[in-house]
């Protein structure tokens, strides 16, 4: 789940020990896995509703509890282990009734708790009949993800990271990059400090230490920036009603190179053995 970005530098940063990423790293592992599942699931004419189902089996079946189902207000809780986000959806899609089509594309984000500590990733798969230029975005937003992660290292700040996601998708590619939500720190909560906003200045927000684990999360807009919530509350669409991609990874940062302790190869690995869907290479 990205987060409502405040803009405030908070004070619930907490350094992980190695104990502890271990730990995080099993909790990623469920999200992994279950991302996978959740690939080998999608067809046309299946719904929101059935993957959020079989996902929360998945990850009960696997120790771990859905970090998203009843998040939020107990007035207007969460009611999927999932986000499912198609096409001018930018994140929290409640999971639906709505049958998936050929030309779609669905972002999944999945978050588990195990053992006290979350994992938390998400993907935009594409179907078969999904066109350029939208294949396009879901190439530059995946590259964009790695392109942050890269700037995860110790003695760095947030900006570096923000500052490298936005110059890729917004300067070099003529795409909008959502303001309104961010990522987070993630740790024995779903939601830490710092924010990780996929725009900023270089040099400029938090130092990044070793320890520190973060969720990264470019959402990035075919059209312009702006997004608006639906009445129910979650749903978060494009205002101009262009397609949308999200990509996410839970990382350490680390003296020379982040540790990626999401593992998106196992869902790579079904969306190939699976014919309804097109694989996404992110560009270089
Ligand atoms: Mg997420
Ligand atoms: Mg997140």
């Amino acid at each position: 789940m990205g987060l409502f970005a405040t803009g405030k530098e908070g004070k619930r940063v907490f350094y992980k020990t190695s104990a502890e990423i271990e730990l995080m790293r099993n909790a990623n592992l469920v999200v992994s896995k279950t991302l996978a599942h959740v690939a080998s699931l999608l067809k046309p004419g299946v719904t929101g509703e059935a993957i959020d189902k079989a996902a929360e089996e998945f990850i009960r079946d696997h120790g771990g509890r859905p970090a998203f189902k009843g998040y939020g207000s107990s007035e207007n809780p969460f009611p999927g282990s999932l986000c499912v986000s198609y096409n001018d959806i930018v994140v929290h899609g409640i999971p639906s009734k709505r049958e998936f089509k050929e030309n779609d594309i669905v972002s999944v984000d999945c978050g588990v708790e195990l053992e006290g500590f979350y994992g938390d990733a998400a993907f935009t798969f594409a179907f078969q009949n999904v066109q350029e230029p939208t294949m396009e975005l879901l190439r530059v937003t995946y590259a964009s993800l790695y392109i942050g992660i890269e700037q995860a290292v110790h003695g760095k700040r947030v900006g570096d990271i923000s500052s490298a996601i936005q110059e890729y998708c917004e300067r070099k590619h003529p795409y909008g990059i959502v303001r309104d939500l961010v990522g987070h720190g993630v740790g024995r909560s779903l939601h830490e400090d710092p924010e990780v906003p996929n725009y900023g200045k270089r040099g400029k927000g938090p130092l990044i230490l070793e320890g520190l684990v973060l969720a990264i999360e470019p959402m990035v807009n075919l059209g312009k920036k702006e997004v608006h919530q639906a009445e129910d509350g979650w749903t978060i669409h494009t205002r101009d009603r262009t397609p949308s991609a999200h990509f996410e990874h839970s990382v350490v940062v680390k003296k020379n190179k982040a540790d990626i302790l999401s593992d998106h190869s196992f869902l790579l690995e079904a969306i190939k053995n699976n014919p309804n869907l097109q694989e996404i290479q992110p560009k270089s």
